[in-house]
Parts: C-alpha cells; structure tokens; sequence
C-alpha cells in the first residue's frame, strides 16, 4: 500500500473479513448454541455477503456513500442483535468527518471510532459484559494508540486485530449480561462470546489484507 488507505484498499479489507467468516461460520453457530439461538454463524454469512457486495466493482467511488450503504444493507439482515449493531457500526463510519478519499492510520481510527459511537448509542454493553463489545472497543483503542504512536495502516490493523483475539478470547470465562445470553447466565461460562469471535475475525480478516507489512515504520 503506497499513501493513505482508499475506498479499494477498503473493499479489500472488507474480502479479508468476509473470507475468515466463510471459513468460520459453522464454529460461530456452535459458540452460539452454547449461549444463544445457534444462528449467528448464519447472521454474519448474510452481514458479510451485503458488506461485500456494497463495495463489489461497480459500486460508488465514495467510501463514505459505500459504507453508508453497507450499515444499512446489513441493517436490513434479517439476523436479530449482531446485524444490527454491525449495521450501525458501518453506518456510523460514514458519518466520520475524516472518512475521505485517502486515510492515514489516524483517519483511519476515527472513522472506527466513530463506529463505535454509533454503536454505543444503542447498546450499553462494555467490555467485561461478554458481548461483541469486548473484542471492538480494545481493537478500536489500539488502532488509536498505533496511529498516534505514527505506526503505519497495516502495523495499526495488526494491532488492532491482536487486540481484538485477546478481548475475544477474554470472554471465554465471563458471564453473558447482554441479548439472548444473559438469560443462560452461569451456562455461558467457557465458552468465548460468538459476537467477540466474530468482530475479533473482522479485525484479523482487515489486517490479513495488508500482508506481512507488520514491520513497516512509514506513516500511511
Ligand atoms: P441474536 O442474539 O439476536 O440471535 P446473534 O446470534 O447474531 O444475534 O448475535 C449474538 C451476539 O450479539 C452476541 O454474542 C453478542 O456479542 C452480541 N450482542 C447481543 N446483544 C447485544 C447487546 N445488547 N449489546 C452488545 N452486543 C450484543
Ligand atoms: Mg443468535
């Protein structure tokens, strides 16, 4: 990657994300029988299908219109509490005044943040909570550090992706207190949250995009 991130390097992390849900879905539907309805491997197939599909040749040039209308094809999933959130994730990215045609790693941090902002307004889990919301707030958090420590977009994603696998993994002795879990309580102890799995390969699938460029030191 020369210069700032595009809308194609976007759509490229998007096909990183979606390939690792494909190869995943069934274990996201098991974590789910384990402490939900079994059908969020299932949601995150048709999430990823309208992700991709809203940055597929022949979409806007824009990232903000494509992300726009990413959050709201995946908002029209009919797939329960994890396509909603992921719907207002990427809709809220749109409205980031920095999401433009080139991003640095700062850019690049607050168009998630501003996702995550989005998200936070509609629902008051945090992290400890074992929802999705404990592998995307510490992802997000160390995208920030990355990029204000000058560390390029890939090293950044990278972070963020490592990030990510840990507050997944985190979840694994929690508690659900959240959607459909929280009624299963003590039931959902041992095993990781399929939302936290799920948003944890979003961010590995980002990174995977950008290669071996972990060591790269130029500020893209
Ligand atoms: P549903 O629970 O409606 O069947 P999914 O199975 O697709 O939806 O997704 C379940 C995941 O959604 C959970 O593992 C959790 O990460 C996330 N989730 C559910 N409810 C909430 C909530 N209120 N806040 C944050 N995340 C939530
Ligand atoms: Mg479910």
């Amino acid at each position: 990657m020369t210069g700032g991130i595009t809308k194609d390097d976007f759509a490229r992390m998007i096909a990183g994300a979606a390939a690792l849900i494909r190869a995943q879905h069934v274990m996201l539907s098991q974590l789910d029988c384990a402490a939900g309805d079994g059908d969020h491997g299932t949601t995150m197939l048709r999430t990823v299908e309208r992700l991709e599909k809203s940055f597929a040749p022949g979409s806007p040039e824009d990232l903000k219109t494509c992300l726009r209308e990413a959050g709201w094809s995946v908002l029209g999933v009919d797939g329960g509490a994890s396509s909603s959130l992921i719907g207002t994730f990427f809709s809220g990215m749109a409205d980031a005044p920095s999401c433009g045609a080139s991003m640095s790693a700062g850019d690049l941090a607050a168009i998630f943040e501003a996702g995550l902002a989005a998200v936070r307004k509609q629902t008051k889990a945090q992290p400890g909570d074992k929802t999705m919301m404990d592998a995307l707030v510490p992802a997000i958090q160390a995208l920030r550090i990355a990029a204000d420590s000058g560390k390029s977009v890939p090293e950044a994603l990278h972070d963020a992706a490592v990030a990510a696998r840990a507050g997944a993994e985190s979840t694994r002795n929690l508690i659900a207190r959240y959607g459909r879990a929280k009624f299963l309580g003590e039931k959902t102890r041992g095993h990781p949250d399929p939302g936290a799995t799920s948003m944890s390969l979003m961010f590995e699938g980002f990174s995977s995009e950008f290669g071996e460029s972990k060591g790269e030191s130029s500020n893209a």
